[in-house]
């Protein structure tokens, strides 16, 4: 079933009406539901209540979720590829009483995990892909533990909040951007706010980060004896040399924030052979989508530099499909932060975060339709992400902690979302302002 028919089933689920009991002193009503003959009142427990009951769950589930984190970063999978991950992280899920769909958006390695059917839906996000080389650098083995955590969380007080949770399975993060995917599939249609947590160095609340356009330039020129017949040939690798080095020059000129780099992944097959095609694969990044467009316009002009300079043609490949800058939705970040005290961990001032972006993300383009946060939790190392060091430390005890810790945090944050009736209310009207009325 898609999931449009997915979510139109839902709606026409029976709702299932929470006995009623008295009400306790500091409960609020969340919403009415007409049951078949008379109108109930759903009310929700306290949300220091609820606080209790998300971090039970997660302490109960701290050895399992711990145990995933641990076996995918034991076996790092590149982008689209993570069928070991997708599958254990699913699997999880599925043994805790959610209903699976997998290979959402004809794609192997996403799923949609739901628990509850409750009128609104949030969703926990997990992404699992790994770097070449470098394994779990980026330490996505504990996204998705932190996701699967914050669903149990959730889902052990949805019926209180009158939610329907989801874990969503999002590959292909580091390159490929699984959710633009998933975004244009349609699978985050019914989802009125969205939540994950990245592992870093710092603690931040309010994440940010880069657009980016990821391009490769291929030179074309004509290969020939490089000593016995050199004037016969068109030299793909000195075409990449001119760009390399005009976009060298580039970088005095460029605005702050504009960022350009890359790697040679073709540059010749042999010393005696005149390279007859050279590969450049560039990232360029921005803050702004205006800010991305001026950068790209003068980047192509360095590739068009290499090709004339040396006679060769080129052709160029966006790779990945552009990555917007996240937009957080700044009143759940500020009950992140709450949440975070809750659990004993400070962000930094809201001031520093635009000094810390966190270079790109898919989950950029999903914060600019779906209401979200994308925090940094801190792992308690030195190590930067993409380094190696940084994959060693995604399996320590400092990283499990932050599994456990944004689990607690995250689930906080949605019960307090959908606990106050305003940000309730934002949050569903956005959602229908951007669903087709049927
Ligand atoms: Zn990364
Ligand atoms: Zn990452």
């Amino acid at each position: 079933m898609g999931m449009l028919e997915r979510a139109e089933a839902i709606g026409k689920q029976k709702p299932r009406v929470p006995a009623v009991r008295p009400r306790a002193k500091g409960e609020r009503t969340v919403c009415k539901r007409r049951a078949t003959r008379e109108t109930r009142e759903v009310t929700t427990p306290p949300l220091p209540q609820l606080r209790e009951t998300i971090a039970r769950t997660v302490a109960e589930a701290a050895p399992a979720l711990i145990a995933l984190s641990h076996d995918i970063h034991s076996r790092p999978e590149l982008a689209w590829n993570e069928r070991y991950a997708a599958e254990r992280t699913a699997a999880l899920l599925e043994s805790n009483g959610f209903r699976l769909e997998r290979a959402v958006a004809d794609t192997p390695t996403a799923f949609v995990a739901t628990s509850g059917s409750g009128s609104v839906t949030v969703a926990f996000l997990a992404e699992y892909d790994a770097l070449p080389g470098i394994g779990h650098g980026c330490g996505h083995n504990v996204i998705a533990a932190t996701g699967v955590g914050a669903g149990l969380a959730l889902a052990a007080v949805a019926d209180d909040l009158d939610v329907t949770v989801q874990v969503i399975g999002t590959p292909a993060e580091e390159s490929g951007g699984g959710k633009i995917r998933m975004l244009e599939a349609g699978v985050f249609d019914a989802i009125a706010a969205a939540f994950m947590a990245h592992p870093g160095r710092e603690e931040i609340a309010g994440t940010v980060s880069l657009g980016l356009t990821d391009l490769a330039v291929t030179f074309h020129g004509r290969e020939s004896h490089a000593s016995a017949a050199p004037e016969h040939g068109r030299n793909a690798a000195d075409a990449a040399t001119i760009t390399q080095v005009a976009i060298g020059l580039l970088r005095q000129h460029l605005r702050p924030g504009q960022q350009v780099h890359g790697i040679v992944e073709n540059g010749g097959v042999a010393p005696n052979i005149v390279p007859g095609e050279t590969v450049l694969h560039y990232y360029l990044r921005a803050r702004t989508a205006e800010a991305l467009d001026d950068l790209t316009e003068r980047v192509l002009a360095c590739f068009e530099a290499g090709a004339v300079g040396t006679g060769c043609t080129f052709s160029i490949e966006e790779v990945s499909a552009r990555y917007d800058a996240l937009e957080p939705d700044a009143q759940l970040v500020e009950l992140y932060r709450d949440e975070l005290a809750g659990v004993g961990r400070s962000a930094v001032p809201v001031s520093r975060e635009h000094e810390l972006p966190l270079g790109s993300t898919d989950m950029g383009n999903l914060s600019r339709v779906v209401p979200s946060i994308h925090p940094v939790v801190a792992i308690d190392t030195d190590a930067y992400t993409h380094q190696p060091a940084f994959a060693a430390a995604s399996a320590l005890p400092g990283a499990d902690r932050a599994i456990t810790d944004a689990a607690v945090a995250l689930a906080g944050t949605a019960a307090a979302a959908l606990a106050d009736p305003d940000i309730r209310a934002r949050l569903v009207a956005q959602l229908a302002a951007r669903t087709p009325v049927a």
